[in-house]
């Protein structure tokens, strides 16, 4: 592991303050800074192009936006937060009633304090959002307001970006995540974060499968995406949206539309040998760009794991999700339990015995403990640590043996008798060394 905690704080904190959407400049200077962390492949694509049975909108840029009340003094600015905007508004200058103007100011009244995320990607609209304590202490019935917009809502594109690792097998996996909010920290600045140093992480390891990874806006990215690499996309086998993944409430893994499928099976085996609590989300057709990866065209298997999930936490979608919500510490803790999954994504094998007629025997091999050994049922609380590891290896080496059909692999072996993959793994290549047993990698 190369990446530290204060490394992914350092980033965190540079790209916060950006004003991101699904366009514009905002994504632009997202990506250069996240091209420091790796080379990405960035890409643009014109509005108007047409991308399935959607089309790429206008590109959206904001430079300033305000009220000022009847005393010239501004009640809401940009410069404060760039929630304050409502995402995609158009431009307007204008002097306007409280009657006029209410239908374009947003606020949550059951969270007075914070200021609500709100876009308008597909309708053209304009509107302000502000904590609702604020409402009531700026705004008055009787005051006429000024209102200013400055943005740019016009002919331009749609920025992409993405990183291929190749392995030494043609197996490819897919990861993606979404950039398009702006300052929001859980949603989704942890997991485009998250995305960028599991990408450096894996471009320094020695791998046999692909891994893709996408950064794009959300829905119009990843439509727009599968739309300008259609067959590399249909060869993906499986992957995870990375969104919502450095809260401070529970883990949590949304699951692939087959419930059972490796993709899932490496995140629940994952978590059972990390002791972590998890909780576990079926698959729906809402949700973030699995719907588009899932979609029937490429039915790709994608699971997601989360800390907190979208919907799942009272900072979602507003100002509190911010850099008291999420550090350094909390994505690299995620970015390890990814490298795990992967690493079994890696290392999973089938196992065929290459004595498979009756039992080899192990004593000659080195393999049986050289003094007698207790019954496989034994209650471990009485036995001490030498012994009980070296009778777990015993057990192990003897499923491992006894799978070796060539109808199951290493995890399947995991799951079905609660043993650890790493140290199967190791006990399996000792066997393999030995000749008794052949690991292939065809999972
Ligand atoms: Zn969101």
């Amino acid at each position: 592991m190369n990446t530290a905690p204060q490394e992914i704080a350092y980033y965190l904190e540079r790209l916060f303050p950006i004003s991101r959407s699904i366009t514009g400049n905002g994504n632009r200077e997202t990506l250069k800074i996240l091209n420091e962390i790796i080379p990405l492949n960035i890409s643009e694509v014109a509005s108007g192009t047409r991308v399935y049975d959607w089309e790429v909108p206008k590109e959206w840029n904001i430079r300033s936006a305000w009220i000022k009340n009847n005393m010239g003094e501004k009640i809401i600015d940009l410069v404060d937060s760039n929630l304050h905007i409502v995402n995609y508004s158009i431009p307007i200058h204008k002097k306007m009633s409280l009657t006029d103007l209410s239908s374009h100011i947003h606020f949550f009244k059951s969270q007075p304090d914070v200021i609500p995320y709100r876009t308008s990607y597909y309708q053209e609209n304009w509107g302000f959002c502000i904590s609702y304590n604020s409402y009531k202490k700026k705004f008055a019935d009787d005051t006429i307001y000024e209102v200013f917009i400055d943005s740019d809502l016009k002919p331009g594109s749609l920025t992409l970006a993405d990183f291929l690792i190749n392995g030494s097998s043609s197996k490819e996996y897919l990861f993606s995540t979404y950039f398009c909010h702006p300052s929001m920290a859980n949603d989704n600045l942890s997991g485009v974060l998250l995305s960028a140093f599991l990408a450096r992480e894996l471009g320094q390891m020695k791998l046999k499968n692909s891994y893709r990874f996408i950064f794009i806006p959300e829905t119009i990215g990843a439509i727009a995406y599968c739309a300008l690499n259609e067959s590399s996309m249909k060869k993906i086998i499986g992957g995870y949206v990375l969104s919502c993944v450095a809260g401070k409430g529970m883990y949590g893994y949304k699951q692939t539309f087959f419930e059972n499928h490796l993709i899932d099976r490496v995140v629940h085996q994952t978590f059972k040998e990390s002791g972590i609590d998890y909780i576990t989300y079926p698959f729906i057709p809402q949700g973030s760009d699995e719907r588009q990866y899932s979609s029937p065209g490429f039915r790709i298997p994608i699971g997601s794991v989360h800390k907190d999930k979208y919907h799942e936490y009272k900072e979602y979608h507003t100002s509190a999700d911010n850099l008291n919500f999420v550090n350094g510490e909390a994505i690299l803790k995620t970015l390890e339990i990814y490298l795990s999954i992967i690493n079994k994504l890696e290392e999973n094998s089938i196992v065929l015995s290459l004595n498979p007629n009756c039992e080899p025997q192990l004593g000659k091999r080195g393999l049986y403990p050289s003094v007698g050994r207790r019954t496989m049922n034994i209650n471990k609380s009485n036995e001490n640590v030498e012994a009980d590891s070296e009778n777990i290896e015993l057990d192990t080496i003897l499923w491992l043996l006894f799978y070796g059909d060539g109808n199951s692999s290493i995890l399947d072996i995991c799951e079905k008798h609660q043993l650890h993959f790493n140290n199967t793994l190791k006990i399996a290549k000792k066997l393999e060394q030995k000749g008794l047993l052949k690991l292939s990698f065809n999972c």
